[in-house]
């Protein structure tokens, strides 16, 4: 884990840093995927790092659900991904470092007098700040066997900048940035050094993150300095805001990954949907993710937060089902069966005479469904076991009429040699001429009786997917 040179900073490293706390939610997809397509877009390398330094938030359930969101997602990263808790030796090494190259000192400040001077602090209305008398104490003062923080020896004049991609110079005066512990008493190293350590082992040239993370930019950028280390470039990207301008709820889109697999939605129209979340590319709404890759650029990431917005969402979903093939339609259907919301009649996992039938059917499915789980609920009358059970208006409509002429209508399809879509059309409507009907007046009970339900796809289409052996059992079911 060396890092280029600057000069060797062609093709840049990013990473991917999500805290283990709970599912990859949709704010940590886009900052993966705006990483991934950095680094796609310039040959360079995604990694991914797993901050599990706070042992008690962090759960091995919560790792897996985010490398399943993102291998969902098809964000690949290179690498086994690296274990922050596992490298607290390393970031021990660099705070002992700091402290013999005199950017850190050791403070034996006590919780007790911490307290007293925030209390301070407050009863004369300024800003608490640390000022450690350890700072300039010269060593032979220091006491012996008392416990130590080590503290940063941060500069007090002058200012730290960043020059960030999205929000631009942000300067800090150093006299707002306090001196931060490092490694506290008890040993363990605290967040900003760890990252500073591990961005800089892995040879990490860009952060793009979150922009919560941005007052941690200022001080990780004091200790890099410190460490006489290259800062990266940065790039925080503003929150996902709800619809209504607030903090996004779960109700608005606030969810992880795994949910939105659940709702049915392909991994790509969620990648497009979410580069759309805070970055464009003039007007362009539909951006297939190799359009996405040639275009991204951390410079187009706007700075004002982005509104999530399901019809959107829904509305991308709609045109990525239309445009992917059938046989993986029915696929990533059958992978989410038995965690999504079922249908009366859907079962948990398709048979290969489900399948075959699903399959078939999905040139009129695909056409109206926004998800996967619109679509194969509305697929519900493939799977239905005769005799069916009908849907109150599918009741309503076969009255003793209609049924008896679906009685006068089932020889002739007994009779009929072909069983494709357009055979049936042409004997339907002859027909209905015959009967002075309306296509409409046969079309509806037809689809009432085969499906159980007044919409459906076209019903000559569901007849020749339920194939002739079935079509037939379901309409004598109601004739007789
Ligand atoms: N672990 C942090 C988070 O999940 C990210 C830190 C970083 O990207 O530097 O918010």
């Amino acid at each position: 884990m060396t890092k280029p040179s600057k000069a060797g900073r062609t093709a840049p490293v990013v990473r991917f840093a999500p805290s283990p706390t709970g599912f990859l939610h949709i704010g940590g997809a886009r900052t993966a995927l705006f990483n991934w397509l950095y680094a796609k877009a310039r040959g360079g390398r995604f990694l991914l790092r797993i901050e599990d330094t706070d042992r008690a938030r962090n759960s091995p359930e919560a790792v897996a659900a985010i490398l399943d969101g993102l291998k969902w997602l098809e964000l690949d990263w290179e690498g086994d991904p690296v274990s922050q808790y596992s490298r607290a030796e390393r970031h021990r090494e660099v705070a002992h470092a700091l402290l013999e190259a005199g950017g850190a000192y050791r403070c034996y400040l006590t919780q007790d007098e911490l307290a007293q001077m925030r209390a301070e602090a407050e009863a004369e209305k300024r800003p608490f700040q640390v000022r450690s008398p350890w700072r300039d104490k010269p060593a032979s003062d220091a006491p012996q066997d008392k416990p130590f923080a080590i503290r940063l020896k941060a500069p007090r004049e002058g200012e730290t900048t960043i020059a960030d991609h999205v929000q631009g110079d942000v300067t800090y005066s150093n006299k707002e940035l306090d001196d931060l512990i490092i490694l506290r008493s008890d040993g363990s190293p605290t967040y900003n050094l760890a990252v500073v350590v591990d961005d800089h082992d892995m040879g990490v040239t860009h952060v793009v993150r979150g922009v919560d993370h941005l007052t941690n930019a200022a001080r990780q950028t004091q200790i890099y300095q410190l460490m006489g280390w290259d800062v990266p470039e940065w790039a925080h990207v503003p929150l996902i805001h709800g619809p209504d301008g607030g903090k996004l709820s779960k109700r608005h889109g606030a969810l992880g990954v795994e949910a939105y697999r659940a709702m049915g939605y392909l991994p790509a129209a969620l990648r497009n949907y979410l580069v759309r979340l805070g970055w464009s590319h003039g007007d362009d709404e539909i951006i297939s993710t190799d359009q996405m890759i040639s275009w991204f650029d951390l410079d187009g990431i706007g700075k004002s937060p982005a509104r999530f917005d399901f019809a959107k969402l829904e509305a991308l979903n709609g045109h990525y089902i239309r445009s992917t093939d059938d046989a993986e339609l029915v696929a990533r259907t059958e992978a989410i069966l038995p965690e999504i919301e079922r249908g009366r009649d859907i079962p948990t996992s398709l048979d290969d005479l489900g399948r075959a039938r699903l399959i078939a059917s999905m040139p009129g499915l695909k056409e109206r469904a926004k998800t996967l789980v619109e679509l194969i609920n509305s697929a519900s009358y493939l799977f239905a076991q005769r005799p069916l059970n009908l849907q109150e208006k599918a009741e309503k409509l076969l009255d003793t009429d209609t049924r008896a002429m679906l009685g006068r209508l089932l020889p002739r399809f007994e009779a009929l040699s072909g069983w494709e879509a357009a055979d049936l059309e042409t004997e339907v409507r002859t027909f209905s001429e015959q009967e002075n009907l309306k296509l409409g007046k046969v079309a509806q009970p037809l689809r009432a009786a085969l499906t159980g339900s007044t919409v459906s796809p076209p019903v000559f289409d569901v007849m020749a997917v339920l194939g002739r052996e079935e079509a037939l059992a379901r309409l004598r079911d109601q004739v007789a």
